[in-house]
C-alpha cells in the first residue's frame, strides 16, 4: 500500500505555489538516491557539515555558506550571527542578550510587514526588533551604534511602497551597516543565488531548499560573508546553542547539496521554455472553454523568472469557488487563487507550471473547464 494511502491523506496536483503548506515542491530522483546512500552509514556531522557547506559556497557564488533546516530556520542564525560574531560567550547567552548594547535589527515598517511572518523570528535570539518608516532616508537615520543589521524581503509585494534592495543596500553598505537579504522564495534564475551579495553587496542572503531548489522541504541555505556564515555555523547544532532546534541530518545535507548543484546546473531558459509549453497547452484548452480569457505572463507572482497563466474566469464566478471545486475532483488540484493583499479581480486563478509533472497540465486544464462548464448549468438551473 502506497504511503500516503496508508496515512489516509490524499495526495494532490500542485498548479499554483512551492507553497509550504502543499509540501513545498518535488525532489528529483537523483536527490532522493543521494539521502538514501547517505542514510545507510554514520559519519563525523561536523566533517560532512563542513563540506556540504564548502560546497554550497562555490556553488552559490559566495564566500561562505551555511546549509540549515529552512529559509525561517536561516533568518534566525543570521540574526544571531549579525549579533554576536564569533564571540563564543556571546552566542552561549543567547536569547539572554540584555547589556548587549548592538543588537537591533531594522526591517522597513512597509504595509506588507504583516505578510512576512518570518522577521519576528528574529526575537527568538534576543534581538530587538526596530520597524523603521518605509524611506531610505529613514533609514539611513535610524542606523546608530545599537544596529546589529538591517534585513530586508525582496519580493514585488513585499516592496511595494519601500525602497527595493537596489536603492537601499548600496547606502547602507557606504555606512558600513550589516544587511540580511531574506530572498527564500527569489528563485529561478539561479543568478539570485549571488546576485544580492555580489552585486547589491548584501553581506548574507537567505533562500529556501524546499521551494525552487528542489532540496528537502526542511532545508535552507544562508550564503554570503565568510565570518559570518562560520558563526551561523557556531550558533547552529551540534554545538548546545540557539541553533540545535534547527538540527539538519546527514540526509537532508545530501539531499540539499545534490539539488542545489542540479539547480545551478540547469539552464533556466530550457526550464522556462518547459513550463511555458505546459503552460500554453493548457490555455488551447481553457481557450475553448466559453467565457474565459486567458493571458501567458512571464513573471512569477514575486516577481521571478517563471511563466504563469493568468485565467479569467466568467462574470460572477470566483478564484475560490473554482479552487474548492479541483479541490473536490479526482484527483486533486490546488489552482493559485491570489490573497486579498494582490488587489486582483476575484474571478482571477493563477496557473503554475513549476511543480507539474508531464501529463498533469491536461487533467488541471481539463477540470478548470468543467468547473465553469457546471457553474454554467447551476446558474441555468437556479434561473
Ligand atoms: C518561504 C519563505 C520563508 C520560509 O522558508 P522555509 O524554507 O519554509 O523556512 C522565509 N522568508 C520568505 C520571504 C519566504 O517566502
Amino acid at each position: 500500500m502506497d504511503f500516503y494511502e496508508k496515512m489516509n491523506v490524499e495526495p494532490l496536483i500542485n498548479a499554483s505555489e512551492t507553497y509550504t503548506n502543499l509540501g513545498g515542491s518535488l525532489m528529483d530522483e537523483r536527490v532522493l538516491q543521494a539521502m538514501r546512500e547517505a542514510g545507510n552509514h554514520f559519519v563525523d556531522m561536523g566533517k560532512l557539515l563542513d563540506q556540504v557547506c564548502s560546497r554550497a559556497a562555490k556553488l552559490s557564488g559566495n564566500e561562505g555558506a551555511f546549509v540549515t533546516t529552512g529559509a525561517a530556520g536561516g533568518v534566525i542564525l543570521s540574526a544571531a550571527a549579525c549579533i554576536c560574531g564569533k564571540d563564543e560567550e556571546l552566542l552561549d547567552r543567547i536569547p539572554h542578550l540584555k547589556d548587549v548594547v548592538r543588537k537591533e535589527i531594522l526591517v522597513f515598517d512597509g504595509e506588507f510587514l504583516d505578510l512576512i511572518p518570518y522577521w519576528k523570528l528574529i526575537g527568538l535570539t534576543g534581538a530587538v526588533i526596530r520597524k523603521v518608516e518605509p524611506t531610505v532616508e529613514a533609514m539611513l537615520q535610524a542606523v546608530d551604534e545599537r544596529t546589529a543589521a538591517v534585513f530586508l524581503f525582496p519580493a514585488t509585494l513585499y516592496e511595494k511602497g519601500i525602497p527595493t534592495c537596489e536603492e537601499i543596500i548600496p547606502k547602507l553598505k557606504e555606512k558600513g551597516v550589516t544587511v540580511v537579504v531574506d530572498a527564500a522564495a527569489q528563485l529561478p534564475p539561479p543568478s539570485n543565488l549571488w546576485y544580492y551579495t555580489k552585486e547589491l553587496g548584501a553581506d548574507l542572503v537567505i533562500f529556501s531548499g524546499g521551494k525552487h531548489i528542489r532540496g528537502p522541504q526542511c532545508t535552507g541555505l544562508i550564503a554570503g560573508r565568510r565570518d559570518l556564515t562560520e558563526s551561523c555555523r557556531m550558533a547552529a547544532s551540534p554545538n548546545p546553542r540557539i541553533g540545535r532546534a534547527f538540527k539538519t541530518g546527514k540526509e537532508e545535507l545530501a539531499g540539499f547539496i545534490t539539488a542545489l548543484e542540479l539547480f545551478v546546473n540547469e539552464d533556466p531558459k530550457k526550464r522556462f521554455a518547459q513550463q511555458e509549453s505546459m503552460l500554453q497547452r493548457m490555455q488551447q484548452i481553457l481557450k475553448r472553454t466559453d467565457g474565459v480569457k486567458t493571458e501567458l505572463i512571464r513573471e512569477g507572482r514575486l516577481g521571478t523568472y517563471q511563466p504563469l497563466l493568468l485565467v479569467t474566469l466568467p462574470d460572477g464566478m470566483t478564484a475560490e469557488a473554482c479552487n474548492r471545486f479541483t479541490r473536490a475532483s479526482k484527483p486533486a488540484i490546488d489552482v493559485g487563487v491570489y490573497g486579498p493583499e494582490f488587489g486582483m479581480p476575484e474571478n482571477l486563478i493563477f496557473l503554475n507550471a513549476y511543480n507539474l509533472k508531464e501529463g498533469e497540465d491536461q487533467i488541471v486544464a481539463e477540470t478548470v473547464s468543467r468547473f465553469v462548464e457546471e457553474s454554467y448549468k447551476t446558474k441555468s438551473s437556479e434561473a
